[in-house]
């Protein structure tokens, strides 16, 4: 049969959207157990969130030795970080290598964007179509889309008529930009503007940065790696990993369970000093009740906004990079400079928060009837997070059923894997998972292997389809909501719960009770023979696990005691 318009040309057991760490990944495992697999790409290359991200600064904020694959050992020990958090274009390189090592680009598409993804029952398969026109059908659908891939960009009045240039720090161009005697406007001060902003100011002749909400930060204090450091890491790399796993963040970092409130003034400030010297996300661990007890929590938020005033000469400017929400309920930010950043002459903060940016003019912004003149314009403004990049494809499963319908009032997905009525569709870090509240990389990993296994297992006993069931999705779903209102995260207008995109629905995306439990309930659903899912053939044996065998991983009792799990307080980060 020749391939026409609407006949798909090649057919595969799988086909993966995405070619970030997770659908790298995802290829790697479906390949080594004999699955034909296509990943379909929109960019030019691998490393999806390093790809895209290039602006100056851009660096992970979870330390290297963590922030990285696990699956070999060899990788492991072969790959070189440089610093505590490596920059974008070494994770980028990072990524590079992995493609090259395990032979992934061969089933990779790059400049292909996937525009439809519909489920034709009476065959069983999905068949996708694309922007380039090519189309093929496949057994299984796997979104490897990311939860920070779709950018944001939003609406001023006047923006057709400005003439300078414009950029958006999650779609960065790959040729350097030069900054060097440029007026530089900056929307946003999320953890991208966070990084960027010191580096920037560097450059450019003239620094304007528009604020709508302070962020807390936290020092990096990055730092070449301290070659005993990964010595130490090296000779136990399996050890490091499995205590990382154990940790509601998946990631490892010390812990103090102790409440805030239990101790005295002196000693909460002793701990936060040793904390804030330690840097970083893992401040939050810096007592066991920061995100549970509002009061517990002002104490830290205190003690950041004293350090912001330490830091910015001005104490008009350092009131406004005070935040005074909860800490830490927003992604903290990690940041290097930052706030001596506003002591530079040529950088100015403009308050957005109670009257927005106005619009644009040929020349610049204008904010409070006054036109700030820009050579460019750097949109900071995050993602449209978690479901933002499902969104723009039109997903079609049983029954007409689109996904957009389905998640019209916020995301509905079991375990944050699948979605009830599209079936053979696996979703990776979807919403109602850890994802981006725990070190992505064993996320993503975690997924992989359980989808991996499961696709194995339909295999093994003849099954041509897997659905969740819509009364386990829905348990779910409240689930994630249940433990969600437990944390004081739950309280503030955060792109955890959508509200930097006008008109989504205010839901908590992200499952909030840790790594491990989470771990352990996928690991339950698998053992029980895919509880909550309906196969289309049943078989007496158990599922043979063959890669989430290292996932079986206990909790920590350091970080998480069944009494602290029962009374809701499970530390995260
Ligand atoms: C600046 C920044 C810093 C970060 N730092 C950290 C950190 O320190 N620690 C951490 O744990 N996480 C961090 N993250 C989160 C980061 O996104 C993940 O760690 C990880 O890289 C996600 O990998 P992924 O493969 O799931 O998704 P991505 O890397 O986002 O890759 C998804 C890919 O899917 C492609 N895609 C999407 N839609 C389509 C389509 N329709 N057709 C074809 N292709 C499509 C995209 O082009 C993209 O390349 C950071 C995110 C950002 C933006």
């Amino acid at each position: 049969m020749t391939a026409t318009a609407s006949t798909p040309s090649e057919h595969f057991d799988a086909v993966i959207v995405g070619a970030g760490f997770a659908g790298m990944y995802m290829l790697h495992c479906l390949r080594k157990l004999g699955f034909s697999a296509r990943v379909l790409e929109a960019g030019s290359d691998v490393g999806g969130t390093w790809y895209w991200n290039r602006y100056p600064g851009a660096r992970c904020d979870i330390e290297s030795l963590q922030y990285s694959y696990s699956f070999s050992e060899e990788l492991d020990q072969e790959w070189e970080w440089t610093e505590k958090y490596a920059p974008q274009p070494e994770i980028l390189a990072y990524a590079n290598h992995v493609a090259d090592r395990f032979d992934l680009r061969r089933d990779i598409r790059f400049d292909t964007r996937v525009t439809t993804l519909a489920f034709d029952e009476a065959a069983k398969r999905w068949n996708v179509e694309t922007d380039t026109g090519e189309r093929c059908s496949a057994r299984f659908c796997i979104m490897a889309v990311g939860c920070l891939s779709a950018a944001n960009h939003p609406r001023f009045e006047g923006f057709e008529n400005y003439r300078g240039e414009v950029l958006h720090t999650g779609e960065w161009p790959h040729e350097p930009v030069d900054f060097s005697g440029k007026r530089v406007a900056i929307i946003g001060t999320g953890s991208s503007a966070i990084q960027s902003i010191p580096v920037i100011a560097g450059q450019a002749a003239a620094l304007t940065v528009f604020q709508r909400t302070p962020n807390y930060a936290v020092p990096a204090w990055n730092a070449p790696l301290d070659p005993e450091r990964v010595r130490a890491f090296k000779a136990d790399y399996p050890g490091f990993r499995a205590k990382a796993r154990s940790r509601p963040t998946g990631f490892y970092f010390p812990y103090n369970t102790r409440p805030a409130l239990d101790s005295t003034p002196e000693e909460r400030r002793r701990q936060y000093e040793e904390s804030w010297a330690r840097g970083g996300l893992p401040f939050l661990g810096a007592f066991g009740d920061l995100l549970f007890d509002k009061a517990a929590n002002d104490t830290a938020a205190e003690f950041a906004r004293e350090k912001i005033r330490e830091r910015v000469d001005d104490a008009e400017t350092a009131e406004l990079l005070c935040p005074d929400n909860v800490f830490g309920c927003k992604r903290l930010c990690v940041d290097t400079g930052y706030y001596e950043t506003y002591n530079r002459d040529h950088v100015r903060l403009v308050d957005v928060s109670e009257r927005p940016i106005e619009g644009f003019t040929a020349s610049g912004v204008v904010a409070h009837g006054v036109e700030y003149p820009a050579d460019t314009v750097i949109f900071a403004t995050g993602f449209a997070a978690m479901t933002g990049s499902f969104d723009r494809i039109r997903i079609t499963g049983r029954n007409g059923l689109t996904l957009s319908e389905k998640w019209r009032a916020g995301p509905q997905n079991y375990l944050g894997l699948a979605v009830a009525g599209f079936p053979n569709f696996f979703t990776v870090t979807g919403p109602g998972s850890p994802s981006v509240l725990a070190n992505m990389l064993p996320s993503i990993e975690q997924h992989v292997d359980w989808i991996t296994d499961c696709m194995a297992h339909m295999r093994d006993i003849g099954a041509q389809t897997i659905d969740a069931q819509e009364s386990h999705e829905a348990d779910w779903v409240g689930h994630v909501a249940d433990v969600a209102s437990i944390s004081l995260r739950s309280t503030c207008s955060s792109w955890y719960v959508g509200a930097n995109i006008p008109g989504r629905p205010r839901v908590f995306m992200p499952y909030i009770g840790g790594f491990p439990v989470y771990v352990q309930k996928c690991n339950e659903v698998m053992a029980a023979g895919f509880e909550g899912f309906v196969l289309d053939a049943r078989s007496p044996e158990p599922p043979r696990v063959r890669l989430t065998e290292r996932w079986q991983t206990a909790l920590d009792p350091d970080v998480l005691s069944p009494a602290d799990i029962a009374a809701g307080r499970i530390p995260i980060v």
